[in-house]
C-alpha cells in the first residue's frame, strides 16, 4: 500500500513538473529593463519613471518590464550601460559626446564606440546655489569657501569645475570642493557645512525645492562670462535658471547660467525591439508623456533629435524613419 503512494505522489509531482514545462514557452519570456537615473531629488529619476510607465503600460504586448535604479548619474549611467548592468541610462548631452570622443573621464580609456543614442529629453542647467549669508554674489566670491562639486559619476562635476576654470579658479587650490551627491547637497547647504553647491539639472527639481525652502535663505548665483567657455566647448549652451519654480529663493530676476540636455541612451547590443518599443512608446503617445513632468514643456518631436553625439540606436532610427522625423 505504501508503495502505491508513494509511487503515485511520484507520479503526481512528474505530472505537475512536466504541466510546468509545457505551459513555460506558451507565457512569452518577460524581458527585464533598467533604466539609470540619477538621484531620486533629481530630474531624471522622474524621468527614468515615466519612460518606464509608458512602456509597461503595454507589457502584454512587448513582454517588457522596465525598471528604474536611482544612481550617481551621468558618468556612473554611461560606464554601467556600456558594462551591460544597465540597459539604459540617462546622461547630460555633454558627457555623451565626451565618451563618444574619448574625453574627460574616458581619456584613459578611450572612445566609447559600443554607445548609442536614442532620444534627447529636458534641458539642464548649471545651477549654483549658495547661502545668502555667506557672502557669494558672483562665482569669484567662492574663492576660499566650502563647495559642493558633485560626487565622481555626476554629470556636474566636470561642469562645476569648468565653469570654475572659466572664472579662473582652481577647484584643487582655490576653494574646499566637496564631492557629496546632489541629493545631499541640500541638507549641507541647510545645516551650514557648505556654503555652496553646483547642480546641473532641470527645472523644477526636488534638490533645488529642498534647497531653497529651508530655514537658510538662499539664491542662485549668475554664471556670466561664458564666451570663452562657450567658444571652447561645443556641448555648452546659454541658459538660465526659472526663479518662478522656486519661490523661496531670494533672487529677483531669472539667474543666467550654461546648460546642456539630458539624453536617453543604451549600447549597441541591446536588440533593436526593445530600443523600438520605448522610442513608440514614448513618441506615440508625446503628449500623455510630455504631462509627466513640467521640465518637459519645451520639448518637441523634433528637438528630442537635437543634442546626440554617439550614432542613433538602429531600433530608434527605424521609428524615426518611420515617422518621418529622420529623411
Ligand atoms: N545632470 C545630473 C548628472 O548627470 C543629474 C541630474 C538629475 O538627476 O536630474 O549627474
Amino acid at each position: 500500500m505504501k508503495k502505491v503512494i508513494v509511487i503515485a505522489t511520484v507520479l503526481l509531482f512528474g505530472l505537475v513538473a512536466a504541466a510546468m514545462m509545457i505551459s513555460t514557452p506558451a507565457q512569452a519570456r518577460t524581458t527585464f529593463v533598467t533604466i539609470g537615473t540619477g538621484g531620486i531629488t533629481g530630474v531624471y529619476y522622474p524621468t527614468g519613471g515615466a519612460i518606464a510607465k509608458m512602456v509597461n503600460k503595454k507589457r502584454k504586448l512587448y513582454n517588457i518590464r522596465a525598471t528604474v535604479e536611482s544612481t550617481g548619474g551621468s558618468v556612473f549611467n554611461i560606464n554601467a550601460v556600456l558594462s551591460g548592468d544597465l540597459t539604459f541610462g540617462i546622461c547630460q548631452s555633454d558627457r555623451q559626446y565626451q565618451a563618444w570622443h574619448g574625453l574627460a573621464e574616458w581619456k584613459d580609456k578611450g572612445p566609447q564606440k559600443d554607445l548609442r543614442a536614442v532620444f534627447s529629453i529636458h534641458p539642464e542647467s548649471v545651477t549654483l546655489v549658495a547661502a545668502d549669508d555667506a557672502g557669494i554674489r558672483t562665482i569669484q566670491d567662492l574663492r576660499g569657501k566650502r563647495v559642493n562639486i558633485g560626487n565622481p559619476g555626476s554629470g556636474q562635476r566636470q561642469n562645476s569645475i569648468d565653469a570654475l576654470a572659466n572664472a579662473g579658479i582652481d577647484y584643487k587650490k582655490d576653494i574646499i570642493a566637496e564631492s557629496a551627491k546632489a541629493a545631499e547637497a541640500p541638507g549641507l547647504l541647510q545645516d551650514g557645512r557648505i556654503d555652496a553647491f553646483f547642480y546641473t539639472v532641470g527645472h523644477p527639481s526636488g534638490a533645488i525645492k529642498e534647497a531653497t525652502a529651508g530655514k537658510r535663505k538662499v539664491h542662485f548665483v549668475p554664471i556670466t562670462g561664458l564666451d570663452r567657455l562657450l567658444a571652447k566647448y561645443p556641448y555648452y549652451a546659454r541658459a538660465y535658471i526659472p526663479i518662478k519654480f522656486y519661490p523661496s529663493a531670494t533672487n529677483k530676476e531669472d539667474a543666467p547660467t550654461f546648460g546642456v540636455k539630458a539624453t536617453f541612451v543604451t549600447s549597441a547590443k541591446t536588440p533593436n525591439r526593445i530600443v523600438y518599443a520605448i522610442v513608440k512608446e514614448v513618441f506615440d503617445n508625446f503628449e500623455a508623456f510630455k504631462k509627466l513632468h513640467p521640465a518637459y514643456s519645451v520639448l518637441t518631436k523634433q528637438n528630442m533629435l537635437e543634442g546626440l553625439t554617439a550614432p542613433l540606436h538602429p531600433g530608434a532610427l527605424k521609428y524615426f524613419k518611420e515617422e518621418g522625423l529622420i529623411k
